[in-house]
């Protein structure tokens, strides 16, 4: 809830706006997962607030650090015994951790080890706030920057993740700076116009991730709905109008995007646009045959994209030893309870 929405709940129950403020920043400074927790709120009225109202954090099943950087995974249990994943990773700038936005996820992505389920729900704005509390509270760190870049596709739950974005961004709560947060797509054409009218500082990434229909299309779903050629219109109308940069993601597969062609394709595509393209070695999924691009190839990758002008970065990889990329501790964790939802 909102501010004034708890206000508006609580004087339901007679309570007036400071108790209201009161347990709104328990929840949204400090992070509480329980109404116990509220200390400066006497035994009784505790007790009345958590007959009448539920506070749905995410509880730490398990935690993995890794031991070559430090990056930490959680997986975490919501109330109804669903499991999401959150990495916290640190950088020079401070905190980053990645959250999910739904469990599971129904784009099916052939490269991706969230989508290999499907979709089972979406996560409520508390949910998705709730990872970065208690990761926080867990470390004892302030998160400095988010990025909707977990489990779930972001713009298939794009009211929750309004309302998560709204309450991230407000002062009295976590108070994160939009500039600081990223939200990553498949490329949900509609969606990006609806955000681009938004005109949020927020930084957009899209996850293009080969530079024809062909080649997307295989390995993309969306794209048989939305194609390259929409999606990056989508993009050029994004950026003339929010004046902020855009990042695509490009998963480097060997032998499938890889090659010298894909390199000039991918340069002339994004000619002269205001952007930025994060190359991600493709981690492996236990699921698909896909091997990441070697490192001379990686490089002559790099050299083609520079030699045209495109912005190009390589992604390190954090978390190799705790299978810190999208859905792979979940999917083992659900079949080590003998779930099987594929
Ligand atoms: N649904 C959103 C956000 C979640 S995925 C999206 O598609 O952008 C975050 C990023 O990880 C996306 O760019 C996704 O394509 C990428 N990704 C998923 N599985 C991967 C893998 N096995 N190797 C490398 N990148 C992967």
């Amino acid at each position: 809830m909102t501010k004034d929405e708890l206000r508006l709940a609580l004087s339901e129950i007679n309570l007036p706006k400071f108790r209201a403020d009161q347990v709104f920043s328990w929840l949204h400074q400090k992070g509480v997962s329980s109404f116990d927790e509220m200390t400066n709120i006497s035994k009784d009225l505790r007790q009345a607030l958590s007959k009448k109202f539920e506070i749905r954090s995410c509880a730490i099943e398990t935690k993995r650090v890794s031991k070559e950087d430090g990056t930490i995974k959680y997986l975490f249990r919501l109330f109804d015994g669903e499991y999401i994943e959150s990495v916290l990773m640190k950088y020079k700038y401070g905190y980053s951790l990645c959250v999910s936005t739904q469990v599971g996820c129904r784009m099916g992505c052939k490269f991706c080890a969230s989508t290999l389920g499907g979709v089972i729900r979406d996560l409520s704005a508390s949910e998705i706030l709730s990872q970065i509390h208690v990761a926080q509270n867990d470390e004892n760190v302030r998160v400095s920057h988010v990025v909707l870049m977990g489990m779930g596709e972001p713009f298939d739950n794009f009211e929750n993740v309004k309302r998560f974005l709204f309450l991230a961004n407000s002062e009295d709560a976590l108070g994160l700076s939009m500039r600081n947060i990223s939200l990553s797509t498949c490329g949900i054409v509609p969606k990006i116009y609806e955000l681009m009218d938004m005109n949020l500082q927020l930084t957009l990434s899209v996850s293009l991730h080969a530079p024809n229909d062909k080649i997307r299309s295989a390995l993309m779903p969306i794209n048989k709905k939305y194609n390259v050629s929409e999606l990056i219109k989508a993009c050029r109308d994004y950026v003339n109008k929010t004046s902020r940069r855009i990042s695509f993601e490009y998963s480097m597969i060997s032998g499938v995007n890889d090659s010298d062609e894909c390199a000039e394709e991918l340069s002339k595509l994004l000619k002269g646009m205001l952007c930025h393209v994060n190359l991600i070695p493709v981690n492996n999924v236990r699921e698909n045959n896909f091997v990441k691009s070697n490192d001379k190839q990686l490089k002559k990758f790099v050299s083609i994209l520079e030699k045209n002008s495109v912005n190009v970065t390589v992604r390190r990889t954090l978390g190799k030893d705790i299978e810190a990329s999208c859905g792979q501790l979940r999917k083992k964790h659900i079949a080590s309870e003998g779930r099987d939802e594929s």
